[in-house]
């Protein structure tokens, strides 16, 4: 980096490329994210930053990029995703897909918040930096994924492809009020189904009651340990019964009940432990229950992923965060999950998330965005792999 100042994004470089996205509706399910891959691979080209798509079917695609850097320091990754969730079904006050400014500036949109505007703040860091020739101290990559909302397909994609290799830091710009989060829960969905035998609701001594069963299975699940792991940041894991149906009629014993449990678990619960915990109990139940049969299915599983504060990526983070915003920026951790639980586990890669916007609006009717937190964000992102991290 020369003794000049250092490089700054455009003034309204993240506006313009925040509102493009936005434009495009890439709404999961179905997601279609590749037009979307396209237009930032065709703004990152024009800035002369180069990479490529990962198809992922007809519509959808990751979009890789690679700023090369001239020095020692390892490789860090830039993460964000390209799809948004869909609109709810409350009237929004702006139309969801128009990017409009408002005078005071706020930009609205499907995606403001979660996640085009921490993206594009992302993509106009890099091409600020291939822009101005400048050259980090590191490689930088830049990762966009399709399918974070619904399966993290595009990050499961990205992985396997052996996107992650000599990568030594991961920064998603999931939306923290550009906080620092070093934690996030992880989850696991399970389905439970119990089977029993009909029979006149007159004479249950002649059936099977499978409701009655899922009622003992959820009891001994929700007396079950779940790791004694808690988290300072994070506190506890938790669980939650989301749904139970079963039964047709009140005069035929239920030959069939399912239920979906949301198991939220923090750093240090191994989710394969907890499975062989539950596979063991559900064993037990059919030693010792009469006529009890369940089937367990893993309907999503996401590690929690959790960073030392101290880590030099977070410290780094924290001194050129600190420098944009004037003030400290708090360090916290989040219940959601993101690409982070799929890219993370198994490598020990500091990851911190940090992105503009407020996490209460994600997911939200009339989500929107601070167009100078925008800005705050491709700054950082800017300035971000010009410091090293020791
Ligand atoms: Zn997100």
């Amino acid at each position: 980096m020369s003794a000049q100042s250092p490089p700054s994004p455009g003034r309204d470089d993240v506006l313009d490329l925040t509102r493009e996205l936005l434009r495009i509706d890439t709404i999961n399910p179905p997601g279609n994210e590749r037009e979307a891959a396209e237009v930032a691979l065709a703004y990152a080209r024009s800035h002369g930053l180069d990479g490529d798509l990962q198809p992922l079917g007809d519509s959808r695609a990751n979009l890789r990029l690679v700023l090369r850097g001239e020095g020692e320091q390892a490789p860090i990754m830039y993460c964000g995703h390209l799809d948004t969730v869909p609109l709810g079904t409350a009237p929004w006050t702006r139309p969801p897909h128009a990017a409009e400014v408002e005078e005071d500036g706020v930009l609205w949109g499907r995606g403001a918040v979660d996640m085009k505007g921490g993206l594009a703040a992302m993509l106009v860091g890099l091409t600020t930096l291939a822009r101005t020739g400048t050259r980090p101290p590191g490689d930088v990559h830049l990762l966009a994924t399709a399918g974070e909302e619904v399966d993290c397909a595009g990050a499961r994609a990205a992985r396997d492809a052996g996107l992650l290799e000599g990568v030594g830091g991961l920064v998603i710009a999931e939306p923290t009020d550009l906080d620092l989060v070093v934690a996030h829960k992880g989850a696991l969905f399970l389905e439970f189904v119990t089977r029993g035998r009909a029979a006149h609701g007159s004479m249950p001594d002649q059936g099977v009651n499978a409701i009655t069963h899922m009622t003992t299975l959820l009891d001994r699940l929700s007396a079950l340990d779940l790791g004694s792991a808690t988290d300072p940041l994070l506190g506890g894991p938790t669980a939650s019964v989301g749904t139970v149906q079963g039964g047709s009629v009140v005069n035929i014993v239920p030959d069939r009940c399912t239920a979906q449990v949301d198991l939220r678990s923090v750093p240090g619960v191994d989710h394969a432990v907890l499975l062989q915990r539950i596979e063991r109990m559900l064993s037990e139940l059919a030693l010792t229950v009469p006529d009890f049969d369940a089937r367990m299915t893993v309907t999503g599983d996401y590690a929690a992923v959790g960073t030392d504060p101290g880590e030099p990526l977070v410290r780094t983070a924290r001194e050129v965060l600190a420098g944009v915003l004037g003030r400290p920026p708090g360090t916290s951790g989040v219940s959601y999950f993101s690409d982070a639980s799929i890219l993370q586990p198994g490598t020990g890669l500091p990851t911190v998330l940090c992105g503009p916007g407020d996490p209460n609006l994600a997911h939200q009717t009339d989500e929107r965005v601070h167009v100078d937190d925008l800005r705050r964000a491709a700054e950082f992102f800017t300035l971000l792999p010009l410091a090293p991290r020791s």
